[in-house]
């Protein structure tokens, strides 16, 4: 088990490049919530739906890790089997630092999914209604991702993670996304102390204990050297 749980949202890869969903100017601002992050949506105009997943894939193949991102990828290669990354993002940037033990709970938008028969596959860059699965051939292809009305992945793994931490940090996340958000708490329960970094107070902000307020890829680094400094290097989990 890990001993340091980081969660990540979408804060994290803004310096990347890639928009967050409810910032000033965020995608929420320019498209529906409801009609691309919806299966209801999907199923009343799937090819607006990929084409704004697309969009996002051309994004984040353009973009590149930061500084915040290669601090936790330092971390767990200085403590490793100690930590976990459990992230909402969908990008790939956690992996392309260097990070390996990382959950996707909400999906991943290189990975396409049949929504008939659940076979997974390497997403292509651009998706279309018409893509058949690879397995059963079925023109149900969609985005590997976890919308809004769906359960997200691992979640049993995340609460046996949770239930053994001692350290817990929140980063770039608004926690106004269920279950997300509530993941502090259940780290609290363990004993965790719990560090939240943003660059502002959330609806959350009142459950941790510690609050480091500024720019993820200025801000995680530090926490990073913190971490490192009161952990145990002999104390490798499983
Ligand atoms: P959110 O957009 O709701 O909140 C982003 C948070 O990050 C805000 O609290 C904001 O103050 C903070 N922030 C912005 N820039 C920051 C920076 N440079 N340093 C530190 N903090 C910063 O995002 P969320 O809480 O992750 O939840 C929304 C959902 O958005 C998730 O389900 C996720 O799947 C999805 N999403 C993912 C991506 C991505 O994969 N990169 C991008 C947009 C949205």
């Amino acid at each position: 088990m890990a001993r340091i749980v980081v969660l990540t949202g979408a804060g994290i890869s803004a310096e990347s490049g890639l928009g967050t969903f409810r910032d000033e100017n965020g995608l929420w601002s320019q498209y529906d919530l409801e009609e691309v992050a919806t299966p209801q949506g999907f199923r009343r105009n799937p090819s607006l739906v990929h084409d704004f997943y697309n969009a996002r894939r051309r994004n984040c193949a353009e973009a590149r890790p930061n500084a915040a991102h290669t601090a936790l990828a330092r971390l767990e290669a200085a403590l490793p089997g100690q930590t976990l990354i459990v992230t909402q993002n969908v990008d790939d940037l956690h992996h392309r630092a260097g990070s390996r033990n990382v959950i996707q709970m909400h999906g991943a938008l290189m990975r396409a999914r049949c929504g008939a028969c659940n076979r997974v596959w390497p997403a292509p860059m651009h998706m279309a209604p018409d893509d058949p699965c690879p397995a059963c051939r079925r023109a149900a292809t969609r985005p590997d991702v976890v919308w809004f009305g769906e359960i997200p992945y691992h979640m049993d793994r995340i609460a046996a993670e949770l239930a053994d931490c001692r350290v817990f940090a929140a980063i770039g996340t608004s926690g106004q996304v269920w279950p997300a958000a509530g993941l502090v708490m259940e780290a609290r329960a363990a004993g965790a102390h719990c560090t939240e970094i943003n660059t502002t107070q959330t609806d959350v902000s009142g459950d941790f204990d510690a609050h480091l307020l500024g720019l993820a890829s200025r801000v995680v680094p530090d926490w990073v050297a913190w971490a490192l400094a009161r952990a145990d290097p002999g104390a490798a989990g499983g």
